[in-house]
């Protein structure tokens, strides 16, 4: 039987990304195989978010996610400059009405305690100054927001992997791991419709980095108890896009809802000059992608909040993605977890389970934690 020193399973962002760290930071001999389930890399969450370089504001003081949010941000700058991927510091926008100033006071010590320092208090005239559609009574202005190319990055870092000897094998879902006193029989099915071939392999490390499936592929590995396996939450985001130019220089964010773990029906600009709204809320049980119609009236009633002048006609559905969120017993904001041997007692076992936003701005800094880890 074949063996590999690393398996990866999931050619998302992240997996790619811890792909490329590891490739990187081992000797050449060093085998890692990285599979995926669909005909190409990314085509799952990493493709259907707001591709946009959050700059740490929002997330639980000393969180996962504050930290590596941060740190990513600045490698995601560097890496797309370095690399040439497509993206603009068009800095955000986040607009609050009169009943929400408070609250938007307390966002601005949040950012504070989480060491994002370039946040700056606008009032209702600097904001028009530079936004003359948007109605708001202050906004908090963050320069180091942007928007990336995410599938250029992705492109980009899948390069580097496999130059580095990484080998990337598509349309191969991992069915089933078995867990060996030293290693893994990991076991595939490959190919697509009439044409499914059955093939088995070991490794010595595995990282599970299946996105939404994590917790399924977790179920399917003989030897994990399931006690450590966190309970998925899935929760649709939709977007519907305007038609015609961006009326906006920059992202503009309302506030986050109370009670709910979403950032609020935002205006995210492309790199095309183009602008989307979204995404919302919508508990689901399934994976499923399909924008309803239905769902125009309430983006309408949020936008017009800010942007009074929108014309619902201009607006029509555009995509949606589905976050991998953990349920969270209590309601209480949920981390990225990064689940080891210290936890589950599988030795070379690595599981990412809840990775949602900001999962593509964290991706450089969790790859590199990885890294780090099987080093
Ligand atoms: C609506 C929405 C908006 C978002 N906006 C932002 C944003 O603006 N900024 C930001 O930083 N983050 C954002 N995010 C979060 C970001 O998109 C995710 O954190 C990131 O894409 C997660 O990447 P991933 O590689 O973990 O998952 P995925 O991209 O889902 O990749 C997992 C891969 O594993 C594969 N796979 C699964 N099971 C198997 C198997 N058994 N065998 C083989 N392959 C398998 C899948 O096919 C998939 O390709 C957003 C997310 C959503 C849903």
């Amino acid at each position: 039987m074949d063996h590999f020193d690393l398996c990866i399973v999931g050619a998302g962002v992240i997996g790619i990304a811890i792909a490329e760290a590891i490739a990187r930071t081992k000797p050449p001999s060093y085998s890692i195989v990285l599979l995926e389930q669909n005909s190409s890399f990314g085509q799952e969450t990493s493709s259907r978010n707001s591709e946009v370089i959050h700059a740490g504001l929002y997330y639980q003081q000393g969180s996962l996610k504050a930290r590596l949010c941060r740190e990513g941000s600045a490698m995601l700058y560097d890496y797309c400059r370095k690399y040439e991927i497509a993206h603009r510091r068009v800095g955000k926008f986040i607009v609050a009405q009169e009943n929400e100033l408070e609250a938007l006071q307390a966002l601005a010590e949040r950012a504070r305690d989480n060491d994002v320092l370039e946040l700056h208090w606008r009032d209702r005239k600097a904001l028009q100054d530079k936004e003359p559609l948007v109605e708001a009574s202050a906004a908090l202005f963050s320069p180091n927001t942007g928007i990336v190319d995410s599938h250029a990055l992705m492109q980009s870092l899948l390069s580097q992997a496999q130059t580095a000897g990484v080998e990337f094998v598509c349309r191969t879902r991992v069915e089933r791991v078995l867990c060996g006193a030293k290693s893994f029989e990991v076991h595939t099915v490959s190919g697509e419709h009439g044409q499914k071939e059955a093939y088995r392999f070991h490794c010595s490390a595995l990282i599970n980095a299946a996105g939404l499936n994590a917790q399924s592929l977790a179920s399917r590995i003989d030897g994990l108890d399931s006690a450590h396996i966190p309970t998925q939450l899935l929760t649709k985001g939709n977007y519907f896009k305007l038609n015609g130019r961006a009326p906006f220089q920059h992202l503009i964010y309302p506030m986050p809802a109370a009670q709910t773990s979403g950032l609020g029906i935002h205006a995210c600009l492309d790199l095309g000059g183009g602008v989307r709204f979204g995404p919302d809320i919508e508990a689901i049980d399934a994976v499923n992608y399909k924008v309803d119609v239905q769902r125009k009236a309430q983006f309408v009633e949020a936008i017009r909040r800010y942007y009074p002048s929108l014309n619902p006609a201009q607006l029509e559905p555009d995509y949606a993605g589905v976050r991998p969120k953990l349920h969270s017993p209590k309601g209480q904001p949920m981390d990225f977890v990064l689940q080891t041997a210290d936890v589950h007692a599988v030795p070379g076992l690595v599981q990412l389970f809840g990775i949602e936003s900001p999962g593509l701005t964290a991706s450089l800094a969790i790859g590199k934690t990885i890294a780090q880890h099987l080093a």
